[in-house]
């Protein structure tokens, strides 16, 4: 018999969506601080300097469960893109 599998956590959701994004990767996000949950936590410490690309967040589990609208929070803070 094979074990339930454990849920995944919020991190490892994340991380299944968010490293594979164009953003993510044309601006490096993975050396800034704060490098996943940033529909949690907020934008990227270097938002400022980064250039929009696309954004997997809509096919995120987080994204349908919690209801959340806009994406691209990792530039445009918890509000998500306008
Ligand atoms: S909605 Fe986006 S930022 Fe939030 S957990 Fe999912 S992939 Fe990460
Ligand atoms: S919040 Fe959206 S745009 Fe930003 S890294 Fe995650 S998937 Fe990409």
């Amino acid at each position: 018999m094979t074990e339930p599998e454990e849920p995944k956590t919020n991190r490892q959701i994340c991380r299944m969506h968010c490293p594979d994004c164009t953003t993510f990767k044309e601006n490096n996000l993975k050396f800034a601080a704060t490098h996943d949950l940033y529909c949690v936590h907020g934008k990227s410490e270097v938002a400022e300097y980064s250039i929009e690309k696309g954004c997997n967040c809509l096919g995120c589990e987080l994204f349908s469960r919690e209801g959340l609208k806009g994406g691209w929070f990792c530039l445009y803070g918890l509000a998500g893109k306008k």
